[in-house]
């Protein structure tokens, strides 16, 4: 057995196949027989899924990781985010903003894993066990939470960001998972150094933007109030498509999300 036909998160086979979002997501959005429509992109390419259930699954875990603590992260997920979704301005304790994050980083290691047949999985399989045994989260892993207000429901857009030719040695590669649901925006960014950085900066640029102002960092301290003052639209600069291209670094040209894939 190869190692793409592990589970993500352990030892055994990926023998259960887990929503790219999850059911609750889906369901919450859905508002009578209208179809749910998942939008975004994965470079300059869509990802276009449509109908009563978004069909975007991917065989990437166990049926023990699937049912035991991930099934329990998007139950402690619903409680937070579920207000955040109907427009609910809530003051986030540290442990609540860890929440979020830990769901964040959870529901961006699959989107990364998405396609693995073509496409190495951005997460190596040593991240995703620490995350699973003890919430150690993938290095240099940053999380943020805004408002969006535009007219998508549902929105994934998984990038590669890399610092130089991917292809080249020394390359510091990233990946920037931005999802949307009802109103609430989420975006991850993981770094892979390169291995002779040896203590030096880690160089990411931002395209300009009103980021602080439009964007909540998660931190395990301290509180923060959602939502920020400015939300993210459909146009301009800022659009959801800004946002998850804020980072000026090299991207990739990856296949679109398709459903069933
Ligand atoms: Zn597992």
């Amino acid at each position: 057995m190869t190692l793409r036909h592990l589970c993500l998160f352990c030892d055994n086979p990926a023998n259960s196949k887990e929503d790219v979002l999850p059911v609750w997501i889906q369901e919450k959005v859905k508002s009578g027989k209208r179809p749910i429509i998942v939008n975004g992109f994965s470079g300059d390419r869509p990802i276009i899924a449509q109908g009563m259930k978004s069909n975007l699954k991917t065989a990437c875990v166990c049926h023990d990781c699937n049912t035991g603590w991930m099934s329990q992260l998007e139950a402690d997920g619903r409680l937070i985010l579920g207000p955040l979704m109907e427009d609910i301005g809530l003051q986030l304790k540290g442990n609540q903003q860890l929440t979020i994050a830990k769901w964040a980083v959870k529901t961006a290691i699959t989107v990364a894993s998405f396609n693995r047949k073509t496409r190495k999985p951005f997460y190596t399989h040593d991240e995703c066990a620490r995350f699973r045994k003890s919430w150690d989260f993938p290095p240099h892993t940053l999380v943020w939470l805004g408002r969006y207000s535009g007219v998508f429901e549902i929105g994934i857009f998984g990038i590669d960001g890399w610092d130089n030719h991917p292809k080249h040695p020394e390359v510091t590669r990233s990946y920037i998972t931005t999802l949307t649901f009802q109103r609430v925006v989420i975006q991850v960014i993981s770094i892979h150094a390169r291995r002779n950085l040896q203590g030096g900066i880690i160089n990411m640029r931002l395209i300009p933007g009103r980021w602080p102002e439009s964007l909540l960092e998660l931190r395990p301290s301290g509180s923060l109030f959602w939502p920020p003052s400015l939300s993210f639209v459909d146009e301009g600069e800022l659009s959801l498509r800004q946002l998850a291209q804020r980072f000026s670094i090299g991207r990739s040209p990856m296949r679109p999300l398709t459903p069933d894939d």
